[in-house]
């Protein structure tokens, strides 16, 4: 019976073995070292927050692994030998594989900062940076203050985190307005506002020069590139991700910043497919990166390369890009693609949208000449994903999306109709004459 093997337990791995085995009677084995079952990453945070048990974020009873034989075998690969179609563990045990799928997911970037590897020092990426945060920074009497560097969504998780425990957090950042290489500049800014509103102290422009250690070797303050001592005891490094594939340097398999793919997530050596935060494009698809560190194309991946190896090869297709996230308590979300200002393309045309009182705003991106739609961020207000993925692919105008953005309104009993003063400041600016409606049920079956 032709072997499977899965390096890495995380949504990638864990969707390709189990849709391997809705597919076929292959033999599955899913090797990690981070944990003994999968869990959600994405909800790491709420554990350290006290809003779950860690036990609550394994999606899978324990007992679903055996039941539908997905061998796990807990344990760290150190070398992939191809030609013998054969891993060795740390430890010395080996397994041989027919197909090799490699799932090994991304590792928080360090750029060399002397002391990032003190005691203290740590980022928040696995389950054990979990644990550790939970040791270094318990409570506000133990961590009197924790530095936090690198301004991404990571980052913000980190000091929403370290704040409900009271913690006092300073926030180095080193652009000179938050994410501001993501999101427009109104956008970044409001973002700034709300993170100072939560006691964080955000220090924009501001680099880490280095982290000094106490007399016992613990991380006890850091050094800015503005002249300022900050004194801490624990240290946040979360300025971004990288791909873990170090263990693959000398193992004949091609390899960029991330393992190179191609559409089918087929690496430069038969057999062996990459799929994951892991994986890197070899030209990104459409205005996609290369390599595209989130969940569900992670899990896409998984059923795309679950059905080539079961026989039915197909093309990796991830469709509109869309994301959402959590800026504290202020939801984001955006499809199709709003470029911050230090991306922006000669044809993209941004407008604008910001309330007046609350901190909920929307910035629709279009083509300067044709009006197309091209796509739309939104703060504090919950849009429907199906409306825009539809617009995008019937390539509506602007002002269609204006006309029916009532549509798109996740939950209008929940979500207040803002729609109406959208619309006025769009008119307003474009010089249309806009009523925004709801499509009649007619119409939208016309659609369908
Ligand atoms: C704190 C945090 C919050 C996030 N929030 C969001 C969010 O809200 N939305 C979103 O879209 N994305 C979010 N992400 C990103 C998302 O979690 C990742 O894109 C996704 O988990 C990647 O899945 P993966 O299966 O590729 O890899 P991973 O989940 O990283 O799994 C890879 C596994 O392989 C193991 N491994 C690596 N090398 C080896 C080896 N040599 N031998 C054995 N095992 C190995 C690793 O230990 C790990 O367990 C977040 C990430 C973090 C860290």
């Amino acid at each position: 019976m032709e072997h499977i093997v899965i390096i890495g337990n995380g949504v990638a791995g864990v969707t390709a073995a189990r849709h391997i085995r809705k597919l076929s009677d292959k033999k599955i084995t899913i090797i990690s070292a981070e944990s003994e079952y999968f869990f959600s990453r994405t909800a790491l945070m709420y554990v350290y927050m006290g809003h779950m048990k860690f036990e609550h974020t394994q999606p899978y009873e324990n007992w679903f692994w055996k039941k539908n034989r997905i061998d796990l075998v807990n344990g760290y690969v150190t070398t992939v030998n191809h030609a013998a179609k054969k891993l060795n563990l740390k430890g010395g045990q080996e397994v041989i594989y027919d197909k090799l799928i490699i799932a090994t997911g991304s590792k928080p970037n360090k750029f060399g900062w002397p002391g990032q590897d003190l005691p203290g020092v740590q980022g928040l990426y696995s389950k054990q940076d979990l644990e550790q945060l939970e040791a270094n920074a318990p409570d506000k009497e133990t961590c009197k203050r924790a530095v936090i560097v690198g301004g991404g969504l990571i980052g913000i998780e980190m000091a929403e985190m370290l704040r409900s425990r009271k913690i006092p957090v300073t926030f180095l950042v080193r652009e000179n307005s938050f994410w501001n290489g993501v999101l427009p500049a109104g956008e970044s800014a409001m973002i700034n506002e709300h993170i100072l509103e939560h006691h964080i102290d955000l220090r924009l422009a501001t680099n880490l020069e280095e982290i000094i250690a106490d007399e016992n070797g613990r991380a006890k303050a850091v050094t800015t590139d503005k002249g300022d001592i900050i004194e801490c005891t624990v240290v946040g490094l979360t300025a971004g991700v990288s791909p873990n594939i170090d263990f693959l340097k000398e193992s004949g398999i091609q390899l960029g910043r991330g393992i190179k793919v191609n559409r089918y997530l087929e690496t430069n050596i038969p057999d062996v497919y990459a799929i994951g935060d892991c994986a890197e494009q070899h030209e990104g698809i459409g205005q996609r990166r290369p390599i595209e560190a989130v969940w569900y194309t992670g899990r896409m991946m998984g059923e795309t390369v679950a059905q080539t190896i079961c026989g039915n090869k197909i093309e990796y297709k991830p469709g509109h890009w869309f994301n959402s996230a959590k800026f504290l308590d202020l939801e984001y979300q955006t499809y199709g693609w709003v470029f911050s200002e230090r991306n922006i393309s000669e044809e993209e045309q941004h407008f604008h949208w910001r309330d007046t009182k609350e901190k909920i705003c929307v910035t629709v991106a279009f083509d300067k000449n044709t009006k197309r739609f091209l796509g739309i961020n939104t703060f504090g207000i919950r849009m429907r994903h199906e409306i825009f993925d539809r617009w995008l692919t019937e390539k509506r105008d602007v002002n269609y999306v204006m006309e029916f953005l009532k549509e798109a309104n996740f939950d209008p009993e929940f979500y207040a109709q803002y729609e109406n003063k959208i619309v006025a400041k769009f008119n307003s600016e474009f010089g249309t004459n806009i009523s925004t409606k709801k499509k009649s049920w007619k119409r939208i079956f016309s659609y369908a």
